[in-house]
């Protein structure tokens, strides 16, 4: 049975055009065009993803990605407007998975959509502990960090941050989720820990760290770990 995307978007030109798109993709979609239906649909469906826009005639969609946390982990991903930074952190800060700025291609919204349910997937399965990205590999079980089969030392938060990073991969995470996770509630505006640390990784585990190519950063939001080769 083929993924169903739940698509919640007000806006009638691109749920055609995301019609077209994922159903020349094989995708089952079901499409709401109010918050309301929407999270009727969410729990009654429980489609494989969700594609929430932001902006819905009756409520906000961050109110959507709030109820529907409540109860379940459904992969959501935002359609945003161009340049509404605090929207993103926002729906990221809430749970939502990932986001596309509109105009999007469609390419890159495909993109996103697979690397969403894979997710999905290996969160469910995941049983093992060793974790490969690039030319690093890491013994979750024993925490150990290897570069080229070398072992690299890692500090105590470098490790807890990459470890962090690797249990979200490929999602990104709000700078506020990381401080939390990292260092704790009350450190949640201390963004320059995070440049100095997410520097350090990268020195230690990236081939060329001025230009790194898995420890990524999402300019305005906060990073990823992009584990792809
Ligand atoms: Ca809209």
């Amino acid at each position: 049975m083929k993924p169903l995307i739940l698509l919640i978007e007000d806006d009638a030109q691109i749920r055609r055009f995301l019609r077209a798109a994922l159903d020349a993709e094989g995708y089952r979609l079901q499409e709401s065009i109010t918050a309301e239906e929407g999270l009727a649909q969410a729990a009654s469906r429980q489609p494989d993803l969700i594609l929430l826009d932001l902006g819905l005639p009756d409520r906000d969609g961050l109110e959507v990605i709030q109820k529907i946390r409540e109860w379940g982990k459904i992969p959501i991903l935002v359609l945003s407007a161009r340049g509404q930074e605090k929207d993103k952190i926002a729906a990221l800060d809430l749970g939502a998975d990932d986001y596309v700025a509109k105009p999007f291609a469609v390419g890159e919204l495909l993109a996103r959509i697979r690397a969403a349910l894979r997710r999905s997937i290996t969160r469910v399965d995941g049983a093992g502990s060793l974790v490969h990205f690039g030319p690093v590999e890491v013994d979750l079980e024993k925490r150990v960090v290897r570069v080229d089969a070398k072992e690299v030392h890692l500090t105590p938060n470098e490790y807890k941050l990459l470890q962090v990073l690797i249990q979200h991969a490929g999602k990104v995470l709000t700078q506020r989720q990381l401080l939390n996770e990292v260092w704790g509630p009350q450190h949640t505006e201390q963004a320059q820990y995070l440049r100095v640390y997410i520097a350090q990784l990268r020195r230690k585990l990236e081939r060329n760290p001025a230009r790194p190519k898995y420890l990524q950063t999402e300019p305005g939001v906060g990073y990823r770990l992009v584990p792809e080769e």
